[in-house]
């Protein structure tokens, strides 16, 4: 790293003053891609942080839209978004406070929706999450694909700020006791199609605690992309009530779900969502790793809904995860459906000229081939282009 100090004229430069910090480089600030999940009142402090410092580009993910009630903690976000998506405004105020910044939104649910493969692509990932269950969901991508991520938790004049760095120390789901795991859980507890069930956690919090916990998290983003010394799986403890700031170090779970790193990912610069299909990757796997080689997918994709009382069929192909529960109902008799599900693709399926995109796969996922001993993992990379593009 080169720390060469660069003054420029402050009446023409909104960076003047950055410069005469030694190791600011504002070139790398400006080439970074930062991912920020959720733009809710931390979301809303982290972006204003990192516009002003003038980052390069903003992944800004969220499935929200904006009520009254946000806007006591949220900078971004004015009366007159009521009923806008947080995405939308928070990247329109983000360009109002600096140009410079190119924006993508994305709005979706993180834990389901977005390709592996994004998390790869970017320099660091902050999380600005409000539940337990879309944070471990970060946290095992982070290990999947061997990137740290940075954590921010409010509550009331509380706040936490801490890096999970996949092999460095604890990782978010080393913190994890049985009780979160059961509250995690009640998102699960009707085990398939269930997310009209989720409960949003409304944590009472103040814009201050938004504003010192997710100034932390900047900095440390911050470090991430300058490639300076952070301290992964030590927590900052912020008390508000008695001004007590801290560092605690939490210690490692022998047996953490989260520890697992996928290898070999292979990048497929050729192959895109939309226009790949099954055929074609099924095919690629097969010169790899022979012809016994199959897909598999994470979760079950929902190939078709068969009704057991008026035997109509539908075809679906959407992933599990992804459908609401009253979509299981028959829209002729209203029984509720049997699924007809796969999350194996061996050859033989009569839809293999389908495009991943119409097998319900996201931009730049990595999908798992094997062949009873080897696996890869192929990164659906030809989407980088046209989704990680930025305005
Ligand atoms: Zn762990
Ligand atoms: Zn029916």
């Amino acid at each position: 790293m080169t720390e060469t100090l660069i003054i420029t004229d402050p009446d023409r430069d909104r960076y003047h003053t950055f410069g005469y910090i030694s190791w600011w480089q504002q070139e790398t600030v400006r080439s970074a891609t930062i991912l920020v999940v959720g733009a809710g009142a931390l979301g809303n402090e982290v972006l204003k942080n990192l516009a002003l410092m003038g980052i390069g580009n903003l992944l800004i993910a969220d499935f929200d839209t904006i009520e009254d009630s946000n806007l006591s903690r949220s900078v971004l976000f004015r009366a007159a978004d009521r009923g806008r998506r947080k995405v939308d405004a928070a990247a329109e105020r983000v360009k109002e406070l600096n140009p410079d910044v190119n924006v993508k939104t994305w709005h979706g649910d993180i834990n389901f929706e977005m390709g592996l493969g994004v998390f790869r692509h970017v320099d660091a990932i902050i999380g600005c999450l409000d539940n337990r269950e879309a944070r471990l969901s970060i946290n095992r991508f982070s290990w999947a694909i061997n990137k740290p991520w940075v954590d921010g938790a409010i509550q009331e004049l509380m706040g936490i700020a801490r890096v999970f760095w996949p092999g460095q120390g604890a990782c978010y789901e080393c913190t994890l006791t049985d009780l979160d795991y059961q509250i995690i859980g009640l998102r699960y507890s009707c085990p398939l199609l269930a997310r009209d069930n989720i409960l949003q956690g409304k944590v009472p919090t103040t814009p201050t605690s938004a504003s010192i916990v997710a100034a932390f998290q900047t900095q440390e983003a911050l470090k991430l992309i300058h490639g300076m010394e952070v301290q992964p799986g030590k927590a900052i403890m912020i008390n508000g009530l008695t001004n007590d700031i801290y560092t605690t170090e939490y210690p490692i779970k022998e047996h953490c779900m989260s520890h697992s790193r996928l290898e070999p990912i292979v990048e497929l610069p050729q192959v895109t969502s939309a226009a790949t299909t099954l055929n074609e990757l099924l095919s690629i796997a097969r010169k790899d790793l022979g012809d016994e080689a199959a897909l598999q997918f994470d979760g079950e994709l929902v190939v078709a809904m068969n009704c057991p009382s008026c035997g109509e069929e539908t075809a679906v192909f959407q992933r599990m995860a992804r459908l609401y529960e009253n979509e299981a109902a028959c829209p002729t008799c209203g029984t509720k459906r049997d699924m007809t599900l796969t999350h194996h693709i061996t050859g033989d399926e009569d839809f293999l000229d389908r495009t991943l995109a119409q097998i319900d796969t996201p931009p730049l996922s990595i999908i798992r081939a094997h062949n009873g001993q080897e696996r890869v993992y192929y990164e659906i990379t030809g989407d980088k282009e046209t989704f990680l593009r930025f305005e």
